[in-house]
């Protein structure tokens, strides 16, 4: 029996200062790349979408290879090139075009963006173990993913929220983008929705799960179910942990919650004989790839 391939995309956008800090992550292609990947898995591959790919594999019904595009974190951008094949959206249920409040990692990489103090940076009032700050032009990647990131990523989203405020003073950074700016909103969901795309949950605020309390997780996960909730009225709706971050108490959590199946960020392919629904492989898709991991 054919596998099923999920891609997990975020964002699809040119390369400029605006979005570099993505490229540097891994989380955004340009539409060239996005649009010569789909043209690739297109020629080998049925796409649809991630309801769709399961039904089919459990009614025998895929003698075709299927391929399931999902969009973590709701970015408007991802629909710019994509609308045209069958969708399955991850957006988070507090950080849409309809709220207030970035998520972390895109308030995060806004202050490195705009930030004016972009050298001779000391921040040991905030984080005294880390004792050199290279310059943001020099070496962005330290600040994509070195020591700050990780440190930010184990703050509970109080301290993240403050944290991050006063690296924006210290920085000097002026303003940051709107929500509506980089996020869809819950009308367009919805309309995406009736035009068989799937939108799917992945919590509220985008917190690792696995280091939330049982309240916090429910809380998360309730929320998250809502938004699939408006969008759909049907079952079964799927579920993305953030960041792949799961134990068995949020699986647990899901179901109780009422999801029907998860997506993780392990790499590869998913077959029938893989017994769970609530670890759903997929290829995290980035701007350097290479056909042959797929083959
Ligand atoms: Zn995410």
């Amino acid at each position: 029996m054919p596998p099923l391939y999920i891609l997990m995309y975020h964002r699809v956008c040119a390369y400029t200062p605006d979005t570099a800090c993505y490229f540097e992550r891994g989380t955004a292609v340009t539409p060239e790349v996005f649009l010569r990947q789909i043209e690739w898995f297109g020629r080998r591959m049925k796409f649809v979408t991630l309801t769709d790919a399961l039904q089919k594999i459990q009614l025998g019904d895929n003698k075709y290879p299927l391929c399931v595009l999902t969009f973590d974190d709701g970015y408007q951008d991802s629909l710019l090139y994509a609308t045209q094949y069958p969708l399955t959206l991850f957006p988070i249920a507090n950080h849409l075009a309809d709220h207030q409040t970035l998520m972390f990692i895109d308030h995060y990489y806004a202050l490195l963006h705009h930030a004016q103090r972009r050298k001779d940076i000391n921040l040991s009032h905030l984080l005294p173990n880390i004792i050199e700050y290279p310059s943001i032009d020099k070496n962005l990647c330290w600040w994509v993913k070195g020591p700050v990131k990780q440190y930010l990523q184990t703050l509970p989203i109080k301290q993240k929220i403050g944290f991050l405020t006063q690296l924006g003073e210290y920085l000097i950074v002026q303003k940051t983008p709107r929500n509506q700016e980089l996020y869809l909103s819950q009308q367009t969901l919805q309309q995406l929705a009736c035009s068989g795309h799937q939108i799917g949950g992945h919590g509220q605020t985008h917190q690792r799960l696995t280091t939330l309390n049982l309240n916090e997780l429910c809380a998360e996960l309730t929320a998250a179910y809502h938004l699939v909730k408006v969008c759909h009225s049907k079952s079964p709706i799927a579920f993305c942990y953030p960041d792949g971050a799961y134990n068995k108490q949020v699986i647990e959590a899901v179901k109780q919650v009422g999801f029907n199946y998860a997506c993780s960020v392990e790499s590869g392919f998913w077959s029938a004989d893989m017994k769970t629904l609530f670890n759903l492989p997929r290829f995290f898709m980035r701007n350097e790839w290479d056909e042959k991991n797929y083959l």
